[in-house]
């Protein structure tokens, strides 16, 4: 049995190391292929010291738990006696985000109030989303849910711009997300719980990755477009070769019936280009990363919709413009570090709320590059809205040079007169990505193919664009190896789809609510058991006793134990006795979690206990 994966990201590589570690598939029988010259996919690392970095940057937290579970086995590549994922928690642990000005306007201030600016009403709105099974969000946007005045809040700034959001990008994406990183709320504005790689994550993680695999034998073939799989005469899915394209030779690669094949579906960096100090980034429309796709699904029913996600007309509201600031001087760190109060490396986000192209910045922990320089610093941005026109520099940031860019963010942030000087010694790289954000445009359950199409025999489905109905956990999956041939990859998901919210939960395990917070705000919280799983029960103010479960089917269960009598009763295991609940109705559990989210912005708790009671 030989196994062909099909891109070379982080997807790709991980299903390489699931293959070799849980399922005992020997590394020479592994061939990856990848389409550019550089193996990472979106996990990129370009340029150097002297023409300026570029790259992603890089939030995570620790519920990434695929990742750190594969990471457990991969030596890190600066030490090679600690795993990455030891290396990564212990910088994380050592260097823990505190922003302390994590929005600042136009003037400078800070902007941080109580409850994130969040109303009942929004907290309303947002459990209102969040309780609504996906199939009622089929399609449907974030701001069909929610008051203009909703995207205007502290919350919405925060939350769009560290998980990529817009108002009109899909319903369904942001419920996946508010599930599963409710638990961050508290901490939004510091970031505290948010983690990030010690190094880019390219070093980080794909290097030390593709050095486990190429000390296994795994083949990796750069530069090889796999345009086409051709599929045997049969009414099932069986591909019986791949059609590639590398360095202008085409070739074809015959596939056995027992073989397996695995698919990355498109790409977030699809068609990335980048600038320099002088120049912008032109536009590349290869289009290659989506071209398999689109291939299969014009051909073969059940591939889903790539037009969803690709193409001319879905870039307005997928595009983001990233930026990478090589310096030599320190003038603009210990600027930006005085006006934030925050030390370079641990200050997280600063996004200027007035710029047009809402701006993001954050200076790394350095060196942010392994083999960076002593006396270079690398600090990074991007823009939410890069096809508005700046506000000093009167042009989209998507035509702006690196040097233009610099100068838009420096003006918002009233540094001129350091300008010049930074300007000077400074190697400002954009890099525009115009698919980076399509995982958030509204889609239907169908867009997205699942993992395993029904009949096929050897080919799996792998990467941001696979919809996962039925998660199951990936390492029970692959290890069971008297299943049929394409058993190993059923549930192969990758690391980065626990993005998608749920989908962590679903494969491993629970993610426990910020329950002292919620008990703070409405009473105490008895931490119980429910059905074995870890629950809170929280005895509110008056009539409020609810148990609050995060489960995978639905990421979020909230029972008010005093509503019985509305029929579906459950069992209750409680250490001291066992009682029977039964689901209230809809609006109890709305009210119910519109409370608990009120407990968001830590600050507030105690300020507004009584307010938050009484309304
Ligand atoms: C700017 C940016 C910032 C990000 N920040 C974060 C972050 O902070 N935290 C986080 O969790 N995630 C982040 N991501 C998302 C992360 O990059 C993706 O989740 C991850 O890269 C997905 O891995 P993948 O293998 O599915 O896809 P990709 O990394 O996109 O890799 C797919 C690869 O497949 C190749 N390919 C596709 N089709 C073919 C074909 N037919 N033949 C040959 N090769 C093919 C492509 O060339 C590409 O290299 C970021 C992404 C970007 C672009």
């Amino acid at each position: 049995m030989r196994a062909h994966i099909v891109g070379g990201g982080f997807g790709g590589l991980a299903a390489a190391f699931f293959l070799i570690h849980h399922a005992d598939v020997p590394g020479e029988s592994i061939t990856i292929y990848e389409a550019d010259r550089q193996m990472g996919g979106g996990l990129f690392l370009a340029g150097g010291p002297k023409t300026g970095y570029n790259m992603p940057g890089s939030v995570f937290d620790r519920e990434f738990r695929c990742t750190f579970d594969l990471f457990q086995s991969i030596p890190s590549t600066g030490t090679p006696s600690v795993s990455v994922t030891d290396e990564f928690f212990a910088f994380n642990k050592q260097n823990p985000f505190n922003d302390r000005a994590h929005i600042l306007d136009r003037n400078g201030n800070i902007v941080h109030g109580p409850r994130f600016g969040l109303t009942l009403r929004d907290a309303f709105a947002l459990a209102r989303l969040s309780l609504t099974p996906e199939p009622r969000l089929d399609g449907r946007r974030i701001d069909e849910f929610f008051s203009p005045r909703f995207f205007t809040t502290e919350f919405w700034l925060l939350w769009s711009t560290i998980m990529g959001s817009l108002p009109q990008h899909s319903a369904t994406e942001f419920r996946r997300y508010m599930n599963r990183f409710l638990y961050l709320f508290p901490d939004l504005s510091t970031m505290r719980r948010v983690l990030r790689t010690p190094v880019n994550q390219h070093q980080a993680f794909i290097e030390p990755l593709l050095a486990w695999l190429r000390a296994r034998f795994v083949r990796v073939r750069t530069g090889a477009f796999v345009h086409d799989l051709g599929f045997a005469a049969s009414d099932r899915l069986t591909v019986d070769r791949l059609e590639i394209e590398q360095g202008g030779t085409a070739s074809s690669v015959p596939v056995e019936p027992d073989d397996i094949v695995l698919v990355t579906l498109g790409s977030q960096a699809e068609d990335l280009s980048s600038g320099t100090m002088t120049e912008p980034p032109l536009p590349n429309r290869a289009g290659r990363a989506s071209a398999l796709w689109e291939r299969l699904a014009q051909d073969y029913p059940g591939f889903g919709n790539p037009a969803r996600f690709f193409g001319a007309d879905q870039i307005s509201d997928s595009r983001w413009v990233i930026f990478t600031v090589t310096t030599t001087g320190t003038e603009f760190i210990e600027h930006l570090s005085k006006l934030t109060n925050s030390e370079p490396g641990i200050g997280g986000l600063v996004t200027l709320k007035d710029s047009s192209w809402l701006l993001t910045l954050t200076i790394f922990h350095q060196p942010e590059v392994i083999g960076q320089p002593s006396g270079t610093y690398v600090w990074w941005g991007y823009g939410l809205y890069p096809e508005r026109n700046g506000d000093f520099v009167k042009k989209r940031m998507s035509s702006c040079t690196g040097a233009e860019i610099l100068k838009e963010a420096l003006r918002h942030l009233r540094f001129d007169q350091i300008l010049e000087r930074v300007l000077a010694d400074s190697i400002c790289i954009p890099c525009d990505l115009p698919y980076v954000n399509n995982i958030w445009l509204p889609r239907r359950s169908t867009d997205r193919p699942p993992i395993v199409l029904p009949g096929a025999t050897n080919l799996g489905l792998i990467g941001q664009y696979v919809e996962l109905q039925q998660p199951r956990n990936p390492v029970t999956d692959c290890k069971d190896r008297a299943a049929p041939t394409p058993r190993p990859m059923i549930g192969l998901k990758l690391p980065f789809e626990k993005m998608l919210a749920g989908d962590a939960e679903a494969a491993f395990g629970l993610v426990p609510l910020p329950l002292p917070y919620v008990g703070d705000l409405l009473g105490d919280v008895v931490p119980i058991e429910f059905i074995g799983r870890p629950c809170g029960l929280l005895i509110g103010p008056g009539h409020h006793v609810v148990l609050i479960e995060i489960s995978h089917r639905c990421p979020l269960f909230i029972y008010d134990l005093c509503s019985a009598g509305h029929g579906g009763r459950r069992a209750l295991t409680s250490p001291a006795s066992r009682m029977t609940v039964s689901p209230p109705s809809a609006p109890t559990i709305i009210a119910a979690y519109s409370r608990v989210l009120m407990v968001v912005p830590n600050a507030s708790v105690q300020t507004d206990r009584h307010d938050l009671r009484a309304a």
